[in-house]
């Protein structure tokens, strides 16, 4: 938040300036917010830490931040069952879990989000067998627009929590989530390149060899970087200050920001570029605390778009689109990120009843992305691709819902938390259309 109220995104380039910025403290801060908007006639929307690149999470109404709601409420390390409040990020979520002998079954790749942010748009990371993050949630403790303070379990409103899972903060504002975890674990996680063609050639072995694996592909390049994390029964062995800073400085910022800024200012030499990104890259391994072998830090800023595929449209599709950027000799200098997530039953998931491929495009700050992310776009189109709802996108309400079995049911759901469209924006105007109350009755 600025000085002047006005809000960005990480990316710096969603922004707004809200009617005002509620800092909730409690489940009754935001009850009396949204009750006091409603009273204005004013709209609200929950706000996390703005790690999303769409316009998501913006409003010319109120702001709710409750990041200051970032407790552990309970915590039962026999069952593992664990309620937060909603603002407590992933990073403080994965220290105090690490305390109690727990963890997280996954991660994305980075640990700065809320969790009520994480699960809005169904954040995920990789990994055959294991679901996103939202589907890890047991129950929710949700505002709604009417400021009643529901919990939803699946015992008790099964629908109300597939929707509440992955909401896109359109039903309410979740104040407190019981989180299924796991016993705590290591991991080791082995960066290396090898041939893209040999990767390909090795998805499905990889997948069920290992807990997770991931692919970078660069364009232009032969060669790409693979990512595979299993669990080790070994202590955890962090790196040193100096080894951090090492890895941080070659790939996630220093050499990255700089054949990236390279790469903006002499777009003829983005071929030559990648390769070489991928020949500095070698091999690193690791064996640390699981969520510090999923999570990095990110400080060279890009827009990204992902698209979740049928599994087995994994390779063909991010053919189409490497042949579409050299084709087109698209100044591409980032590269396209493959991963793999179990479909769930969120209503609103984009791994929704079906075994994924996440394939996300990323183009650096600055750099024309629209061209690449439309044609990207079309060709997610053809394989019935669902957009994270978190990462640019141009679909609408028409577009989507046909690929969303139960996109109805989540209607009524909003409907039944949200009757009179407290939780829109212009995204959700957009992407769900606007708020369907049932027909009165002639
Ligand atoms: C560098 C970077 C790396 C990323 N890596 C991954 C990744 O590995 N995997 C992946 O899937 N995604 C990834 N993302 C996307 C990111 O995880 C999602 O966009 C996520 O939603 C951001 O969480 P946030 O806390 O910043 O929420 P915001 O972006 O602030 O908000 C997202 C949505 O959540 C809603 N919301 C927030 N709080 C509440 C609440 N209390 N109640 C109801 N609704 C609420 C907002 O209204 C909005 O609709 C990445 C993004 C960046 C910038």
């Amino acid at each position: 938040m600025a000085t002047d109220g006005s809000w960005r995104n990480w990316s710096g380039e969603q922004r707004c300036t809200p009617v005002r910025t509620v800092r909730a403290r409690s489940t009754a801060d935001v009850r009396d917010a949204v009750l006091v908007a409603a009273a204005d006639g004013l709209p609200v929307r929950a706000v996390g830490s703005g790690h999303s690149f769409t316009s998501i999470a913006l409003t010319d109404g109120v702001q709710i931040d409750i990041s200051a709601m970032d407790r552990v409420l309970a915590a039962d390390v026999e069952s593992g069952l664990v309620r937060v409040q909603a603002g407590i990020s992933i990073s403080r979520l994965s220290d105090v879990l690490a305390a109690l002998g727990l963890g997280m079954e996954n991660l994305g790749d980075i640990d700065v989000q809320t969790v009520a942010g994480a699960i809005a748009t169904g954040t995920h990371g990789t990994g055959a067998r294991l679901a996103n993050i939202s589907s890890q949630v047991r129950a929710i403790e949700l505002v709604t627009g009417t400021g009643d303070v529901v919990e939803l379990t699946a015992e008790g409103d099964p629908d109300g929590l597939r929707a509440a899972r992955v909401s896109l903060g359109a039903l309410g504002v979740v104040t407190a989530v019981t989180l299924q975890c796991v016993p705590a674990y290591v991991m080791r996680g082995v960066d290396t390149t090898e041939r893209l063609d040999d990767v390909l050639a090795t998805l499905d072995e990889r997948n069920a060899d290992h807990r997770h694996f991931e692919l970078y592909a660069f364009p232009y390049a032969a060669r790409a970087l693979t990512r595979t994390n299993d669990v080790v029964d070994e202590p955890a062995s962090p790196p040193s200050r100096l080894q951090t800073a090492l890895r941080q400085g070659l790939l996630e910022t220093g050499a990255l920001g700089a054949i990236s800024e390279l790469g903006r200012r002499v777009p003829p030499a983005i071929p030559r570029l990648n390769r070489s990104l991928v020949r500095m890259a070698g091999t690193s391994v690791r064996t640390d605390r699981s969520d510090r072998i999923f999570a990095s830090p990110r400080h060279v800023k890009f827009v990204e778009m992902e698209y979740a595929y049928p599994r087995d449209a994994a390779e063909p599709a991010l053919r189409e689109i490497l042949a579409t950027i050299e084709r087109r000799r698209l100044a591409i200098n980032f590269p396209i990120e493959m991963r793999f997530v179990a479909g769930d039953d969120a209503l609103l998931s984009p791994a929704y009843r079906r075994d994924t491929a996440y394939l996300a495009v990323h183009v650096y700050r600055d750099m024309p992305w629209d061209p690449y992310f439309r044609a990207v776009e079309e060709i997610a189109n053809g394989y019935g691709g669902r957009p994270h709802w978190g990462k640019r996108h141009f679909q609408s309400a028409e577009t989507l819902a046909g690929r969303y079995p139960e996109w109805e049911r989540f209607r009524e759901v909003r409907a039944r938390f949200d009757p009179d469209g407290r939780f829109v924006n212009g995204y959700t105007d957009r992407v769900l259309g606007p708020v369907q109350t049932a027909p009165v009755a002639a």
